[in-house]
């Protein structure tokens, strides 16, 4: 494929004060790409892999918003649990979408090796803890993933949780051993650094202002240059704006923040020994122990912008609810990134129109799925493979405005004050458990001591009573040898 130079600064890209290559000419290529992050990243590498002429257009500079500052776990899956999934597209369908999250995330790990990313340090396994005790829904959801879904996962009981992670607010755990963690940071540079290699052209400091998709050869403008392109990529997330503010109206901006400790020394060995990352089930904290005795915690989220300095009191405030043993820790650094939710919670990955593709709204999860979106996207432009269609049911839904944002605001304080609830509720109920426990136990040594036989327990007010299964009803010589089976417990009035 061609790529053709229309301006009269034919020639190396021009480097701005920082080093950074702004385009200051126009050019002609077969697919622009809006957005340096890890998706717009993704589609510019596949499709120079394939042999296109790429443009990638950045306003800031690479990995500038939530692709530069995650944490770098990367799992299969996504946003949105595996049975909502499967209520709104059939087991079919999900069963395909969920093949494609693993192949996004084996894709990150094929390129997040050290011969192509030198110190990107990949650990395994990462495990996901439940705030409330719910052993029973567990064991159908491993049966689910590791059955239909063949994903390799193992259920954890709640003492093999608390042994690796010695806190009572965490019960039973998903442990998927094939997930893993890689520097997220070093990822999307490197990630940049393979598309450049495979001949992709990366401009930073250029924002695109507006686009035409119509016609066959698209028009895209930037302050300082002119594109012309077969095949536009909006991979902007929630900044994109101008180009087609209403693709960014169907995202909901969440802000969400992150920190490492200062090093905590053998106190955090004393309370953590699990060595992958571990996220609860309600999408509150996700951590993980970094440069051996520094944990890396992300968890605060707001709907609007603010200093992500301002949540480093937030974060250690976070540390010491779950893990009272470390006290109060110092946090070193924070930063923070906007993510783009969806009302649907899947990502948007799909042609607009003939030639104009979206890749957003990745929300928490981006790594596997902003690799599938590159992936499904490259070839769907290049190779007219058509999995791309299978998130057509995701259409775009606004989300809200202005409204929208404080709704999510509410919505998230409810959801975590919710989430926060029941664990209370979970940790009550353990806690009264035991102490029946110990009671009982007490009470038979007690007996066994004396030789006596436990009393009769009375029941407690707000108890319900046993019931007792009814007798059967007396057989009468009218209705017949066989009375029928006597009512099981529970059947009765
Ligand atoms: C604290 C935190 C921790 C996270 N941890 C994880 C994790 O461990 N694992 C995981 O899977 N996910 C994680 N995520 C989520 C993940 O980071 C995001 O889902 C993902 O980075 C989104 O990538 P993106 O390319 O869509 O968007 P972005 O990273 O926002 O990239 C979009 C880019 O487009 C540019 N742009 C926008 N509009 C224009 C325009 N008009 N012209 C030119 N350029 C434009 C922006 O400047 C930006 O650089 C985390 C997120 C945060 C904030």
């Amino acid at each position: 494929m061609s790529e053709t130079f229309t301006s009269a600064m034919d020639g190396p890209d021009t480097a701005n004060p920082r080093g950074r290559a702004r385009l200051t000419f126009d050019l002609d290529v077969d697919i622009c790409v809006v957005g340096a992050g890890l998706a717009g990243l993704t589609v510019a590498l596949e499709a120079a892999r394939m042999g296109a002429s790429v443009a990638v257009l950045e306003g800031r500079h690479v990995g500038w918003n939530a692709s530069g500052h995650q944490l770098g776990t990367v799992m299969p899956g996504f946003s949105l649990p595996i049975g909502e999934l499967i209520e709104r597209v059939g087991f079919e369908d999900t069963r395909e979408l969920w093949s494609l999250s693993k192949e996004g995330a084996e894709y990150v790990r094929a390129n997040a090796t050290e011969e192509l990313m030198p110190g990107i340090g990949a650990s395994e396994g990462a495990l996901e803890v439940s705030n409330v005790d719910v052993g029973e829904q567990l064991i159908s959801r491993l049966q689910m993933l590791s059955e239909d879904f063949e994903t390799e996962v193992e259920g954890w009981q709640v003492d093999r949780v608390r042994d690796q992670l010695r806190t009572d607010r965490y019960f039973h755990g998903v442990y998927y051993p094939k997930a893993f963690q890689i520097d997220g940071r070093r990822y999307v540079h490197g990630l940049a650094a393979l598309a450049r290699r495979a001949g992709a052209r990366i401009f930073e400091d250029t924002p695109v202002v507006s686009i035409d998709p119509s016609g066959i050869r698209k028009r895209i403008v930037t302050p300082s240059a002119r594109l012309r392109a077969s095949h536009i990529v909006l991979a902007g997330n929630i900044h994109l704006g101008a180009p087609l503010r209403r693709l960014s109206e169907t995202l909901l901006p969440v802000w969400r923040y992150a920190g490492v400790t200062a090093p905590l020394g053998t106190d955090l060995s004393e309370v953590i020994t699990f060595k992958g990352s571990v996220a609860d089930t309600d999408g509150i904290d996700h951590f993980r122990i970094v440069e051996g005795d520094r944990l890396m915690w992300a968890s605060p989220e707001t709907t609007w912008a603010a200093r992500p300095q301002r949540f480093a009191p937030a974060i250690a405030r976070r540390i010491r609810t779950i893990f009272p043993r470390l006290g109060q820790v110092e946090i070193a650094e924070v930063w923070g990134g906007a993510i783009g939710q969806t009302v649907h919670g899947m990502p948007q990955i799909g042609q607009l129109r003939r030639g104009l593709w979206v890749a957003s709204g990745f929300g928490r999860q981006g790594l596997n799925t902003s690799a599938m979106a590159g992936l499904a996207i490259a070839r769907g432009i290049l190779w007219s493979d058509e999995r791309w269609r299978l998130f057509s049911p995701f259409e775009l839904v606004w989300a809200g405005g202005a409204t929208g944002r404080v709704a999510g605001f509410i919505v998230g304080m409810w959801g975590r004050g919710s989430s926060a609830a029941a664990g209370v509720l979970a940790r009550h109920r353990e806690r009264v458990r035991a102490q029946e426990r110990v009671r009982e136990a007490r009470l038979a040594e007690v007996n066994r001591q004396a030789g006596t036989r436990p009393p009769q327990r009375r029941p407690q007010p707000g108890r319900p009573r046993p019931v007792r299964p009814k007798p059967p009803p007396r057989a009468n010589a009218a209705d017949g040898p066989y009375p029928g089976p006597p009512p099981q417990a529970g059947e009765g009035p």
